[in-house]
C-alpha cells in the first residue's frame, strides 16, 4: 500500500518527469542522417547542454565526450555503496526530423495523458525517466550501486555515440560497468534480444550500346534482375533452412531495399546497383553473413557474370541477454510491482544495446512508449508509462 507521504513524493516525481520531458522535446536535436544540412534544429549540442546542466544540478559528476564536432556524449557518474554492481543507463539524444509532423514538432503539448512531439517516444521519454530515476536514488546520499548515465549521440544513423563510449570506457576495471539498461520505447516489455544487421551495395556491370540494337550491348539491369530473383529465393528457401528461428526474434532475413541503374532510356545500361539488408540472429557475424550471400550467388549457374559486393556501410551484431541474468530478474520484479506483470520479449529493430552487450555486459532494452509511434507524424508517449518507467528504474537500481 502506498502511504500518504510516498504518494506525495510520487506526485512530485510525476510533475518533474513531465516537465523534464517537455524541456527535452522542446530542444530540437535532429540527426542529419548523413545529409548535408545545417541549422538550429540539427545535432545534439543544445540538448547535451541541458542534460549536462540537469545532472550537475542534482549533484552528479559530468564529463562530455566529443564524438563529432558539435556532437558530444554526456556522461554522468555516481559512485555507489556496493562496489560489485555498476549499472549503465543509456539513452540517445538524437531524433528524426520534425518536418513531416501534424503539429509543431518541437512545441510539446499534453493531451489525454499523452505528451506529443518529435522525440517524445524515441527516445526522450526514456532519457527523462532515467534522469529522474538518478535524481531519486541519489537524493538520500550514495545509492546502492554505482551508476553511469550515458546520453548518447547518433543512434538513429550510425551508432557512433555508443561505439565511442564503449571504445573509451575501461570495462574490465574493478568497479566497472556490470549491467546496462538501454532506453527505447518497448511498450512495457523487457527486451532481452534484438536482431543485428548488415547492409551493403551490390553492383552489376554491362556494356553500353544504342538501344535500337540491344544485342550490341550487355544489359546490367537484366543481369541484376537475375541477382534479385536469386536473393528473393535465398530469403524464402535458403535462410529458413540454414538458420533455425530464434524463439523471440523469428528467422534471419534478407531484403533488397533499393535498385538503381542505367542513364537514359535509349542506351543499354552498363551499370546497376542494389542495396541489400540482411538481418542477423544472435551469434551471426555481419561480414560472414555477407560472404555467405556472395558465395550463394557465385554458385548460381544463371549468374555467370562478375558481381561487386561493396564493403558494408552498416554492420551491427544482434543482442541476446540470458533471461536468468540478474538485471533481467530485477526488471521483472520491478515491473511486477508497478504493472502487476512482467513480459520478457525480443524485437526485430536494432538499438545501442548490442554494442554494449558485445563487450560482455548483460543488457536490457526498456523504456516508455510504443516503437510503432517512433518516427511518425503524430509521435507521442503516454505519461503514465513515463512515470511508471521512473519507478521501475528506481526499483531495479535500488534492489
Ligand atoms: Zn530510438
Amino acid at each position: 500500500m502506498t502511504t500518504g507521504a510516498e504518494f506525495r513524493k510520487l506526485c512530485n516525481t510525476m510533475d518533474e518527469v513531465t516537465r523534464l520531458l517537455a524541456d527535452l522535446v522542446s530542444i530540437p536535436s535532429v540527426n542529419p542522417c548523413g545529409r548535408e544540412v545545417s541549422g538550429d534544429e540539427y545535432l545534439e549540442t543544445r540538448v547535451a547542454d541541458y542534460v549536462e546542466g540537469y545532472l550537475r544540478e542534482i549533484g552528479v559528476d559530468v564529463e562530455r565526450q566529443q564524438v563529432h564536432p558539435g556532437r558530444d556524449n554526456v556522461v554522468g557518474r555516481v559512485v555507489g555503496r556496493d562496489p560489485s554492481r555498476h549499472v549503465l543507463l543509456e539513452a540517445h539524444m538524437d531524433t528524426m526530423p520534425g518536418d513531416n509532423m501534424e503539429f509543431d514538432a518541437f512545441s510539446p503539448f499534453v493531451k489525454d495523458g499523452r505528451l506529443y512531439g518529435r522525440g517524445s517516444c524515441d527516445t526522450k521519454g526514456s532519457l527523462a525517466a532515467m534522469l529522474c530515476a538518478v535524481k531519486q536514488v541519489t537524493e538520500g546520499g550514495n545509492p546502492l550501486c554505482s551508476i553511469t548515465v550515458l546520453a548518447a549521440v547518433d543512434e538513429e544513423y550510425q551508432f557512433t555515440g555508443v561505439m565511442h563510449f564503449v571504445r573509451n570506457e575501461d570495462l574490465t576495471r574493478p568497479g566497472g560497468i556490470t549491467e546496462a539498461v538501454v532506453g527505447e520505447p518497448t511498450a512495457r516489455e523487457i527486451i532481452i534480444a534484438h536482431k543485428g544487421c548488415v547492409r551493403w551495395i551490390l553492383r552489376t556491370q554491362g556494356t553500353a550500346a544504342h538501344s535500337s540494337n540491344p544485342s550490341n550491348g550487355v544489359n546490367a539491369i537484366y543481369r541484376m534482375s537475375r541477382v534479385v530473383q536469386a536473393l528473393d529465393q535465398f530469403n524464402r528457401e535458403e535462410l529458413p533452412v540454414r538458420y533455425a528461428p530464434h524463439s523471440l526474434l523469428g528467422g534471419a532475413t534478407l531484403s533488397v531495399g533499393t535498385i538503381a541503374g542505367g542513364q537514359v532510356v535509349n542506351v543499354v545500361p552498363d551499370h546497376c546497383e542494389i542495396q541489400v539488408d540482411r538481418r542477423l540472429l544472435p551469434g551471426e557475424d555481419p561480414e560472414a553473413a555477407m560472404e555467405e550471400v556472395a558465395h550463394y550467388l557465385l554458385c548460381r549457374p544463371e549468374i555467370e557474370f562478375d558481381l561487386e559486393h561493396v564493403t558494408p556501410f552498416v554492420r551491427d551484431v544482434a543482442m541476446e541477454t540470458s533471461p536468468c541474468s540478474a538485471i533481467v530478474r530485477r526488471f521483472e520484479r520491478a515491473c511486477e510491482k508497478v504493472y502487476g506483470e512482467a513480459t520478457v520479449n525480443g524485437v526485430p529493430f536494432g538499438t545501442d544495446a548490442s554494442k554494449i552487450a558485445a563487450k560482455g555486459i548483460p543488457a536490457v532494452v526498456f523504456g516508455p512508449g510504443d516503437i510503432r509511434l517512433a518516427h511518425t507524424s503524430h509521435e507521442y508517449v503516454p505519461l503514465d508509462e513515463v512515470r511508471a518507467a521512473v519507478e521501475i528504474l528506481v526499483r531495479a537500481i535500488s534492489e
